[in-house]
């Protein structure tokens, strides 16, 4: 008989366990920015006896303020204004302030996919932001309007970012896979007055027609005005009508020189919609002081970031972490950051190991997704390639198994660099989970301690503390400055989302438990927790024992409804190249997840897929796939789904 649903004692069950410990070493240490467990913890204190003090020696450091501030934050719970009275341009802090020692060194490193490379220096790359901010301004763009950019990952990206930026217009970048009705929605909802774009963008040898999902959408795309096309994959004269431009006539007229617009800290800088992985996207809206300061300050210390650094974040600029990550962080830090346009396996399975290879990239950053399928290729494609340049590797976007990590750790870090695990949302704005590489031991699967300043907490619904190795859901509970602002045009659901759950604390909609260290480990998604007779589990760690089997891809493991159990666990996994699908392998995995985990985590159901459902960023969506699960049709949204077909396949594999 089956056991009798017991009620839940707590937010979750931890079922993994992970004992494998690396500390930094010794050489790496002593070079870093921040080197011991002393100087993080000395910095952590710091911020927590005097946060004003801590967040406003952070800001003057990072940024230049051509107005200082005096308030460092108001925080009138859940609305926070940070560095309130100050006034800065983060274009001028990307660009103008290193022009005296790097002009001649190269901000963006470019490689289009058919293999075209542009180096851009800083002092070329501050030219052709001032042009187009000029342009824009020329077309009656001021500052407070919103303008859309939906481009390949080719450096006019950063320019009409930065351009924006500059003339203080408000910038909502869309994905440049996302089909013309996902764009229609994002710019309707921004308002958005001008579209930068392109002719189209290359990936996998064929051309993503932008300008075509541009024209299906303009008709209904009610505040547009002008239309502004850069040309990337046609050649001779770009034929356009109406309210469309030529990027390149645009800024042919314009002064290399732009006064920039100094704006006030909290001056909005970007709406950016979020994956959609759990519904409707959300247009998240952040500001300019705060942001920049967080921006900043993680992506040097998190990666530790030099001067003589190759640093590439494979984030599109789509995705916050391509706000972040690929642009803002590193030029603020006068960096060298790498834009690949197109597919990670064109036109073969090494693209990645041979541009890091030939470029000899220092600071690698990228998704699980990425990993598991460079995983799947085989270990022979990264190494043929020397990969000795490497000092850093970062994970972002969603849980990294500890299969995965392990595999970055060893087959691309060569055993030798570390491997800091980062977890953080659009909403975050910037890293709030992470190692810091030559100070804290790593573990595979952790994204290990906050940083200095950033208050996380595992806590139940009541708001009272987890105690260790149990789950809870994850809540930041002070503001931080990168912290989101609000939902554009919806000031309810900022308050419905993030502070309804517990008054004044920020619920990050994620579940997570701590261990004996302190150390976080992220379980999954609220939402995608799993009833089991009682014991709620975090869909992440079955996945994870799921991946460490060797025929094992990847695997997403949901609920479907069942009269006996509650709930049974059904695990849609993909396997490694050259495996077949077979009952006798369905046994083995679930006699290997009992082994690993118990038989409370044995899957009742397990279905083999050639793929799975993920968003555009790569991250599976199980509430789709708990639709399939439960033999249900899909009403939620889809339009951020990567491939409708994956979901079509998977309903009709079934048994
Ligand atoms: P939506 O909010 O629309 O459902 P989304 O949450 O996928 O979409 P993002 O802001 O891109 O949109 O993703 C943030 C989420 O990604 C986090 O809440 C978390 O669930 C997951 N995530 C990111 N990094 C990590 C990490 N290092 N470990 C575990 N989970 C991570
Ligand atoms: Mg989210």
């Amino acid at each position: 008989m089956a056991e009798a649903p017991r009620p839940p004692s707590q937010e979750f069950h931890s079922v993994l366990a992970e004992n494998r410990v690396f500390p930094p070493s010794p050489e790496f240490a002593s070079r870093a920015h921040i080197r011991s467990m002393e100087d993080y913890r000395r910095l952590w204190d710091e911020a927590e006896r005097d946060p004003d003090a801590y967040w406003g020696a952070r800001a003057r450091e990072e940024l230049y303020w051509k107005e200082p501030f005096q308030t460092v934050l108001d925080w009138k719970p859940p609305h926070a204004r940070w560095f309130v009275e100050g006034r800065t341009n983060l274009a001028y802090n990307c660009l103008d302030r290193h022009l005296d020692k790097r002009r001649d060194k190269t901000a963006i490193l470019f490689e289009g996919e058919p293999g075209d490379r542009r180096k851009v220096t800083y002092g070329e790359l501050t030219r052709d932001v001032n042009r187009l901010a000029n342009g824009l301004r020329s077309l009656g763009v001021r500052k407070g309007d919103r303008v859309g950019i939906y481009l390949p990952m080719i450096p006019e990206a950063a320019v009409a970012m930065l351009a924006c930026a500059r003339i203080g217009a408000v910038h909502s970048v869309v994905f440049g896979g996302f089909s013309a009705e996902a764009l229609l929605e994002r710019m309707n909802d921004a308002g958005a007055r001008v579209l930068l774009t392109a002719d189209g963008g290359w990936r996998k040898g064929v051309v993503v027609p932008l300008l075509e999902n541009v024209r299906k959408a303009l008709p209904q795309m009610n505040s547009l005005e002008r239309v502004v096309v850069f040309q990337r994959t046609t050649q001779g004269t770009l034929q356009l009508s109406g309210k469309e431009l030529a990027w390149s006539e645009l800024v042919s007229k314009q002064s290399d020189t732009c006064e920039p617009e100094w704006v006030e800290s909290e001056h909005p800088l970007f709406i950016l919609y979020t994956s959609g992985s759990t519904g409707k996207p959300k247009g998240v809206l952040h500001t300019t002081g705060g942001y920049a300061v967080n921006a900043s300050l993680t992506t040097r210390w998190v990666f530790d970031l030099k001067d003589e650094d190759v640093y590439w974040c494979t984030a599109d600029v789509g995705w916050v972490t391509g706000h972040s990550y690929v642009v803002y962080g590193p030029l603020m830090n006068g960096a060298t950051t790498v834009i690949y346009e197109g597919a990670p396996n064109h036109p073969g399975p090494d693209r990645f190991w041979d541009l890091i290879a030939r470029e000899k990239i220092t600071i690698l950053y990228t998704a699980p997704t990425a990993i598991r399928a460079f995983m799947r290729l085989g270990d022979e494609h990264p190494k043929r390639h020397d990969l000795s340049s490497l000092r850093v590797l970062g994970s972002v976007g969603e849980p990294i198994n500890p299969e995965a990590w392990m595999w970055y750790r060893d087959v691309i870090g060569g055993g030798r660099c570390p491997v800091v695990d980062t977890w953080w949302q659009t909403e975050t704005g910037s890293i709030m989970l992470s190692p810091l590489p030559g100070a804290t031991p790593t573990k595979p699967g952790s994204a290990t301690l906050p940083l200095p300043g950033i208050h996380t907490e595992v806590l139940d619904r009541q708001g009272n503390s987890v105690p260790a190795n149990q789950g809870g859901l994850l809540f930041v509970t002070r503001p931080w400055p990168s912290m989101l602002r609000t939902v554009y045009g919806d000031p309810d659901r900022y308050v419905r989302t993030y502070f309804s759950e517990l008054p004044g604390k920020y619920f990050t909609g994620d579940g997570a438990r701590r261990d004996n260290d302190g150390y976080f480990w992220l379980m999954g998604r609220v939402d995608d927790v799993v009833n089991v007779a009682g014991h709620r589990l975090g869909t992440a760690e079955v996945e994870s024992a799921l991946v460490a089997h060797k025929s094992v891809s990847e695997a997403a493991v949901v609920g479907r409804p069942d009269e006996l159990k509650g709930t049974a666990l059904v695990a849609f996994v993909t396997l490694k190249q050259g495996v077949a699908p077979s009952p006798e392998l369905k046994k083995e995995l679930g006699a290997h997840v009992t082994k690993e985990i118990g038989a409370i985590a044995r899957p009742d159901e397990i279905r083999f897929a050639e793929g799975l459902p993920k968003t555009r960023s790569g991250k599976i969506m199980r509430r789709l796939l708990r639709d399939v699960a439960g033999g249900k049709q899909t009403t939620g949204d889809v339009t951020t789904l990567e491939d409708l077909n994956v979901l079509a396949t998977l309903r009709n594999n079934e048994e």
